[in-house]
């Protein structure tokens, strides 16, 4: 069987973990928690960046941060994981979902204008399959009506919009560390990028449980104490001993990935140019990181019946997001903006094939035949 996904692994995890175990500091902001921060500061090109132990923890810091309230709106698209819009949900929001391009299958800039309120707080832009938003179009919005912009970066670690990496543009910007993303963190994991330097000295400290201990341990202060709201939002420093030995490597994941990508672009291109498939689209101005490859078919039956054919052929593909606006929680705690054009239709189309970095070229070219052969 041909998996979907499997968890990346290049070498050097084993031995940073035994690292980090020997040293005896095993508990958030250690050695390794500081090497991987600082390789994503300089990389990003951003001023804080701070390990979770989730992309979803990142969204929750988030939320707090921005001083969420009961009554205040969130603007995200529905084709999303739950998470993000959880993370707002969990302090009183109110969720706003916006239409996708069906292009992209991210969120249609030109129809979040329509859904701002004087409740409006927050726009959320998701970066799908680690492809960018329109982010001058949203930055622009944000600006001309006081918002804030929360990057849902996920999927987007090593992608860039016009020269700026993924997650460094909004005022907050969040990745996963988990087994399915680009690289991981020992299965779980995650980042906050913070973007808006104001935020940095209050983040710490809602990372650490509420209390300053950060200041504490740079002997800022002279003991430490509850000083706000918070949690427990640290990763251990064994699993950023794992997460060092991707990043220090991360140029070559990304490079496997999009010789992967490319080539199921190039061979499934004559099924996209006969619209028998519709393929993904990568607009100008960006790089993206390989994350996904995703493929649309004619209808959620003509989707179903290729999953099927792939299992038969020993091969895992995926549907992705049920939107979310079409699911219990999704009718209590949000709202559509507008018509769903794309959103429900286009995510019926949807199917991913596998992808990721230990995939051997043998196996990716079984899938390719396979799925040429669902079509023939
Ligand atoms: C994976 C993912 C998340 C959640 O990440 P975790 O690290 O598993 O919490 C949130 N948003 C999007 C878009 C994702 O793809």
């Amino acid at each position: 069987m041909i998996p979907f996904n499997s968890p990346p692994v290049v070498g050097g995890e084993l031995a940073y973990m035994q690292e980090a175990i020997t040293s005896g500091k095993l508990s958030g902001d250690g050695g390794f928690t500081q090497r991987c921060q600082k390789w994503m500061e300089q990389h990003f090109d951003c001023p804080k960046v701070l390990l979770t132990p989730s992309c979803t923890a990142s969204l929750e810091m988030a939320a707090l941060l921005l001083n969420i309230r009961p009554g205040d709106e969130v603007i995200m698209p529905s084709f999303t994981f739950v998470s993000t819009a959880n993370a707002f949900v969990l302090r009183g929001a109110e969720i706003r979902f916006v239409d996708i391009r069906p292009d992209t299958m991210n969120i249609d800039e030109s129809k979040i204008e329509a859904a701002i309120t004087d409740k409006t707080r927050v726009i959320v832009p998701v970066h799908y399959a680690g492809v960018a938003c329109e982010m001058d179009a949203i930055m622009a919005l944000a600006k001309k009506y006081r918002l804030f912009v929360v990057e849902d970066a996920a999927q987007g670690v090593m992608s860039t919009y016009k020269g700026k990496a993924l997650g460094s543009i909004g005022d907050i910007g969040c990745f996963s560390f988990h087994e399915t993303k680009n690289y991981s963190a020992g299965g779980e994991g995650g980042a906050i990028l913070l973007n808006d330097a104001t935020l940095i000295e209050r983040a710490e400290i809602i990372r650490e449980k509420g209390t300053n201990r950060s200041q504490f341990f740079r002997g800022q202060v002279d003991k430490y104490t509850w000083r706000d709201i918070g949690s427990s939002y640290l990763m251990s420093d064994i699993q950023a001993a794992y997460l060092w030995g991707q990043l220090e490597h991360a140029e070559q994941i990304n490079q496997r990935r999009l010789v992967l990508w490319n080539c199921y672009y190039q061979s499934l291109t004559p099924l996209g140019d006969s619209k028998r498939i519709e393929l993904p689209t990568i607009p100008a101005d960006l790089i993206h990181n390989a994350h996904m490859f995703y493929i649309k078919l004619r209808d959620i039956d003509d989707r179903d019946a290729f999953i099927n054919h792939m299992k038969n052929s020993d091969i895992l593909t995926v549907f992705h997001y049920i939107p979310l606006h079409t699911c219990s929680m999704g009718e209590k705690f949000g709202r559509f903006s507008g018509e769903d054009r794309f959103t429900r239709s286009q995510s019926e189309r949807l199917v991913r094939l596998p992808l990721f970095y230990n995939l051997t070229d043998a196996d990716q070219q079984k899938v390719i035949n396979a799925t040429l052969s669902f079509f023939s």
